[in-house]
């Protein structure tokens, strides 16, 4: 059985939008919510840890320009620890602190 995608007549003017990803290393309390739940597993944890012994997100290596600002990780964030913003894609450049 062949199944096939349907594609919106407006695909080809779509443009997913690029975020870049802030962290407030102290205030994580390393429950793993954002990235478990990130849609695009842009996140992982840190080898360093912060204040409170526990490690905090980073972007992945090679995921730099993968974050979607779907924003879902500065939702579900219960420390307010990470968040998104919007950035033109050429200039998304990934992780900062
Ligand atoms: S905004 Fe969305 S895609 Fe970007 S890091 Fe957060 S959950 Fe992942
Ligand atoms: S959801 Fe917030 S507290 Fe949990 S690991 Fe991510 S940044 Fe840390």
């Amino acid at each position: 059985m062949s199944v096939q995608a349907r594609v919106p007549i407006d695909a080809a003017s779509i443009q997913v939008p690029r975020g870049q990803v802030y962290t407030i290393p102290n205030r994580c309390k390393g429950c793993n919510f954002c990235i478990q739940f990130c849609p695009k597993e842009v996140l992982e944890f840190s080898e360093a840890i912060n204040n409170k012994g526990y490690h905090f997100p980073v972007v992945r290596k090679g995921m730099e320009e993968q974050c979607i600002h779907c924003r879902f990780c500065d939702l579900i964030c219960p420390e307010l620890a990470i968040f998104t913003r919007e950035v033109e894609p050429a200039t998304a450049v990934g992780a900062s602190a």
